[in-house]
């Protein structure tokens, strides 16, 4: 027979998956010898059955009555006896807490009698006519489904006829006529009565908090905060305790320590006559905990020694719910509570020191996407109004500047010193240098994995994506929200963390995380804090962090935040510029001269590229990709040169030679599917001499370092292998240049030549690519979008908010690693490289390579090393040492 029912004596906080985060810890303090009112809790089971068949489960009526005899044995009262009714509250209680979403019913036992009865036991009326009345209102919106609304515009209606300011204003005979009022308003909406019978109001009760773990805004929240659908929530059957019992009664949340710093010292809110829920509803204001040792010295000396018997036992913050009737403290709710990163990496830290927590435990409390938030500047929230509009929080941080449309205008404010907030619709390649430039990208189309969010998170640029209800008029240089037009220029402020845009200039706070990142000094206990955290992680991981970075800029700063080298230089950045020209003549070259002509113009600039590199990351590893994108990538775009020579007819000038020749390869080179196209390997082993111009440049840097003094250890990377003869071609072709370099320059070159693995036939038969391959690194883009034959450019937008509201995934498999395929393919890779060459090293080099979940993943794998954006290496350094507990 299962077992529905469990008594707060019989529980334990173990229990949590079945009897819900409340019940499992209303058990564990019952268990500690806490004054908690005595209950027990129907199991998430029951509701699980509940729902699934629609029925209440067979035996759990009986089970719950018989749990109610031993409460009413113990309290010496029946559930709404008539001369002195025993009251119950109905608190439901997930595994997970869902603050505020699903339904709580308090004084259960109250009817048209046992009111009279609990006002005379109580020796108050007002208050026995109070509690019926919050009975009918709780009863009558969750139970019977009439809008809550209704119930509050009749007090509302009460107080102004009475003149009373708040609810403490009405007596006992208002509440009365408030309690007819209520019945009439349930009988009109539902055609049914208020039951009456205390037996009924319970079982119903029970049941409407099972459903209540389906209504809209419960379901919104568990998607949104990843919670399954499947749980169920248990429900607590308790005795009621009154904080509505007079001027030394009321209610009160505290917490253990500051939930907002961390700092020592308890913290809370009390209300006197009141009961628990006006507490957070804001009906009257709140006291200070503090005030409680005042008006109650003895139930505040109490509360204070159980919140540190609490702290102690859950060796955390606790967070806690408490009434006091008539002087006597009673515990009605803890749970290890939430908290900000900030507090979150105190109390790590303080709870260690305090001998508490290990400081592995401590490092297991903090987060890699708490540390993200510390590192960003924050708006000074309590002094900026309302925001101009809302989009998709896509890369935190704040930022200032003037409102500009193009990415060319806001390069020139940059360079004039001027900050700039750059608005699109969407961004594209073209846009990186004035994404570059500006503080901030702002746009009205695109989601989480959109260019401009994906490149604005690698740049640690503030970014606020999909922002709908703006008009971006690139023309007219200026946007409109609903009738507010913004024009260039125009000081915007942009929140990548909450995804908001505010008009004009709000004040920004610094982070000194960040300043310990970039100097190591540690200006206060956070900071303090947060260092002993990284250094423990580093102590404990076994994951290496890179960084991917492809100036000298990035890679001191990547190096300065911890990088132990780099995992992924692309070198196709060096392409864009000035360099444009360039490269458009060695794809125009129509003869073998012109184009070496071409790649000689284009050496030395590489050359200096890697030995800027080579020299920022000294010592480390400099894993160099070769050009991987599409040649037609750096041409002007197909439809501009189009308009462009068109324009030069209709004026009746001759055609410049130049566009028309640049439109002719356009058009020779034009892909359906550039992703699926000619690039990567392909390029390299069709484009002559391309490959031989990147290695050579990369030898003779190395060959200058070396002079220089240096330790340069450029590691050379091929992408989009397929098979593993694409890479011994390519390879004879490298180690023939670098012996070539060796011999001219008299200094040894030696490089390991490795490749990508990010298409599913690479991985497939990684063990054969491996007899060529000296190391792997997975291209977890590529290898998502090939896996599940997605184009990142397109779904996004087109379909992954609807896959995400169907629960197909619960989170985009570009943001996390898809363990089950993509997840899957890199395990054989890495288990079949690994066969055939025994010691293989094997990184990742795409965004998941700073997701904190996807770096726990990659800890398991058995890579060896991780690479993300040079602002991700703290967190995957964090999140690394994390995964190795
Ligand atoms: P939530 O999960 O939304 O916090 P709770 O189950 O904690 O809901 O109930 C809300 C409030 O109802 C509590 O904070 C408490 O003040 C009050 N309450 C619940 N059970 C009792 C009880 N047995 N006696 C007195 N007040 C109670
Ligand atoms: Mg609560
Ligand atoms: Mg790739």
């Amino acid at each position: 027979m299962v077992r529905y029912v469990y008594a707060f004596t019989e529980g334990s906080r173990d229990m949590a998956d079945l009897l819900g985060g409340k019940g499992a810890n209303l058990a564990e303090m019952t268990r500690l010898g806490l004054p908690v009112p005595p209950g027990f809790t129907v199991t998430t089971e029951a509701c699980r059955t509940f729902l699934t068949t629609g029925g209440e489960p067979a035996g759990l009526a009986r089970e719950i009555s018989d749990h109610l005899t031993v409460l009413e044995r113990a309290a010496g009262r029946r559930l709404g006896q008539p001369d002195d009714p025993l009251l119950l509250s109905v608190r439901s209680g997930a595994r997970f807490s869902m603050p505020g979403m699903m339904e709580t019913i308090l004084d259960i036992g109250l009817n048209d009698d046992s009111v009279l009865g609990l006002a005379k036991s109580s020796g108050s009326e007002r208050f026995a006519w109070d509690s019926y009345r919050r009975l009918l209102q709780m009863f009558g919106s969750t139970v019977m489904g009439v809008d809550s609304a209704l119930f509050e515009n009749a007090m509302a209606r009460l107080k102004e006829d009475c003149g009373a300011v708040d609810d403490l204003g009405l007596d006992a005979a208002d509440l009365a006529g408030l309690v007819e009022t209520y019945k009439e308003l349930i009988r009109q909406e539902t055609g049914e009565s208020f039951p009456q019978s205390p037996a009924r109001q319970l079982q119903r009760a029970v049941l409407a908090v099972f459903q209540s773990w389906n209504v809209e805004r419960a379901r919104l929240y568990r998607r949104r905060e990843h919670i399954p659908d499947g749980l169920g929530t248990a429900v607590n059957v308790q005795t009621m305790v009154f904080g509505n019992l007079g001027p030394d009664s009321g209610s009160g949340v505290a917490f253990t320590r500051d939930p907002a710093t961390g700092r020592a010292g308890v913290y809370g809110d009390y209300l006197a006559n009141a009961q628990g829920e006006d507490v957070v509803a804001g009906i009257r204001n709140t006291m200070p905990l503090e005030e409680l040792g005042r008006l109650n010295p003895e139930a505040f000396s109490r509360l204070c020694g159980h919140m540190a018997t609490l702290e102690a036992h859950y060796r955390d913050l606790c967070d806690i719910e408490f009434t006091v009737e008539r002087g006597r403290l009673w515990m009605l709710q803890t749970r290890v509570g939430k908290r900000t990163a900030e507090a979150a990496f105190t109390i790590a830290a303080e709870l260690t020191d305090e001998g508490l927590i290990t400081a592995d435990e401590g490092l297991v409390r903090v987060s890699g996407d708490e540390l993200a938030r510390l590192t960003f500047p924050r708006f000074d929230t309590s002094t900026i109004g309302d925001p101009l509009a809302h989009g998709i929080p896509a890369s935190p941080g704040a930022a200032v500047g003037a409102a500009v449309f193009d990415s060319a205008e806001a390069v020139r404010r940059a360079a004039a010193g001027e900050k700039v907030v750059l608005v699109r619709e969407e961004t594209t390649p073209d846009d990186l240098p004035g994404m570059v430039a500006a503080q901030a990208v702002l746009t009205s189309r695109g989601g989480k994995t959109s260019h401009a969010a994906v490149v604005a998170r690698g740049m640690g640029k503030v970014c606020v994506c999909g922002a709908e209800k703006i008009g971006v008029d690139p023309q007219g240089r200026r946007f409109t929200v609903g009738d507010i037009t913004v024009e260039e220029g125009t000081v915007l402020s942009v929140d990548g963390s909450e995804g908001a845009v505010y008009p004009g200039a709000a004040p920004l706070v610094d982070s000194a995380v960040m300043r310990y990142f970039e100097t190591g000094e540690r200006s206060d206990g956070l900071v303090d804090a947060v260092a002993r955290a990284m250094q423990h992680a580093d102590g404990v991981r076994r994951l290496g962090v890179r960084a991917n970075a492809d100036t000298p800029e990035d890679a001191a700063r990547a190096r300065r935040f911890g990088a132990e080298g780099i995992g992924l230089c692309r070198t196709e950045h060096m392409f864009l510029g000035d360099r444009r020209r360039l490269v458009e003549a060695m794809i125009l070259a129509r003869t073998d001269t012109e184009r070496e002509r071409a790649l000689d113009a284009l050496l030395p600039l590489q050359r200096q590229d890697f030995t800027g590199i080579l020299e920022a990351m000294d010592g480390l590893p400099v894993t160099i990709r070769l050009l991987d994108p599409p040649l037609h990538e750096f041409l002007p775009d197909r439809t501009e040169l189009a308009v462009r020579l068109a324009a030069a007819e209709a004026h009746g000038s001759p055609p410049s030679e130049h566009d028309a020749e640049l439109l002719d390869a356009v058009n020779r080179m034009h892909e359906e599917n550039p992703m699926l196209g000619l690039r990567g390997v392909r390029l390299g082993l069709v484009a002559p001499g391309l490959v031989a111009m990147q290695v050579r440049a990369i030898a003779e840097a190395t060959v200058e370092r070396r002079r220089a003094g240096g330790d340069p250890r450029a590691e050379i990377m091929v992408p989009l292998i397929d098979t593993v003869e694409e890479l011994r071609l390519v390879r004879q072709e490298v180690e023939q240049v670098l012996a070539d370099v060796s011999e001219e320059s008299g200094v040894s070159v030696v490089c390991p030549v490795g490749t990508m693995i990010e298409l599913p036939r690479a991985a497939l038969t990684a063990g054969r690519i491996a007899e060529e391959a000296q190391f792997f690194s997975f291209g977890t883009n590529d290898l998502t979008q090939t896996t599940w034959g997605f184009s990142r450019d397109d779904v996004e937008a087109a379909f992954f908010s609807a896959y995400l509201d169907k629960g197909i995934f619960k989170v985009s498999p570009f943001e996390t690693i898809d363990r089950d395929g993509v997840g899957r393919l890199m395990e054989i890779a890495v288990a079949e490289g690994r066969a055939a060459r025994p010691g293989l090293k094997t990184g990742v080099c795409g965004e998941h390579g700073g997701d904190p979940e996807s770096v726990h993943f990659f800890h398991a794998a058995g890579l060896d090393y991780v690479s993300c954006s040079p602002f991700r290496v703290p967190v995957a350094r964090l999140e690394a040492g994390r995964a190795a507990l």
